[in-house]
């Protein structure tokens, strides 16, 4: 295994890939850190555990700056250095893999097909996911519909930042999402919440992630109605409160102290009632513009 590694501030442009698997909880065996100590603007560094081409890895990271620029649009630097390792996987479109990294250097590792063009990159959710994933802390195993749901509740606002989704292309992957994650509900008569190792067991990972999602595209809309920005919340936490140790309960109190409100934590305890997959169709982020 090589490991060559450069780092560059984060400035940047543009770039993306294919079918994203994510697992994020592989990184649960690592020790997280503790918070102080971090610096305030992110370093990005880049690690390459095969052989690539100085044009792939500038490729790569044009593409991860890109991505991580547009996070930063969204919800303000990331308070860390983050990491992106690089494995080479190809004939399985341009990203057919990645996972966070939750250890001392928080990242994400990618396994890419370097061949792949620019665009093939840039239209695919993988690292606008696998990067929102890094706006919250770890939370653990039991709470993956929340981690999974936030992530995929970012992904499509990261892609229109990026200017790969216009707004009615976001509305509507939205809403082919979620529709697709409750056709395939398999627990109709169970609440969503405790339903979810049922679903891990059933392979139906789209179902836990969008019926996560749809936790914060409701809680979106409720904070709005307050004159509160969801997106400004997450973009106060990271400035002032990102910590790795936190927990849900922790985590939820600090976003409803930011907003003003109880209504995350309300919104929660609601949620955690649903029977059945969480209601959507109401939601403002799937009606066409
Ligand atoms: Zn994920």
């Amino acid at each position: 295994m090589t490991s060559s590694g450069w780092r560059m501030p984060l400035l940047a442009l543009v770039f993306s890939g294919g079918i994203g698997v994510c697992t994020p909880l592989q990184a649960a065996e690592m020790t997280p850190p503790r918070g102080e100590g971090l610096p305030s603007v992110a370093h990005l560094e880049f690690i390459y555990d095969d052989r690539f081409a100085e044009a792939e890895r500038r490729k790569l990271q044009a593409w991860m700056t890109e991505v991580v620029g547009a996070l930063r649009v969204l919800v303000g630097p990331l308070p860390m250095d983050v990491r992106f390792r690089f494995a080479r996987y190809e004939g399985a479109g341009p990203v057919p893999w990645a996972n966070t990294l939750r250890g001392r250097r928080q990242g994400v590792r990618f396994y890419v097909d370097p061949t792949q063009p620019v665009e093939a990159f840039r239209k695919d959710w993988t690292a606008p996911h696998e990067l929102s994933h890094l706006v919250l802390p770890f939370l653990g195993r039991e709470h993956a519909w929340f981690s999974e749901g936030f992530a995929s509740f970012m992904q499509y606002r990261v892609m229109r930042v990026m200017g790969v989704l216009d707004d009615e292309a976001m509305a509507a992957r939205y809403s082919e999402r979620l529709e697709t994650a409750a056709a395939a509900y398999s627990q109709p008569n169970r609440r969503f919440v405790e339903a979810v190792p049922q679903l891990r067991a059933e392979g139906l990972y789209p179902t836990i992630y969008w019926g996560g999602a749809s936790y914060f595209l409701e809680m979106e809309e409720r904070l709005k109605r307050q004159g509160v920005s969801l997106l400004g919340v997450l973009s106060d936490y990271l400035a002032c409160c990102r910590r790795n140790e936190d927990e849900l309960e922790d985590l939820v109190a600090k976003l409803d102290a930011l907003a003003g409100s109880t209504t995350l934590s309300q919104g929660l305890n609601g949620f955690r009632r649903v029977v059945g997959f969480p209601p959507h169709r109401h939601l403002q982020a799937l009606a066409p513009r």
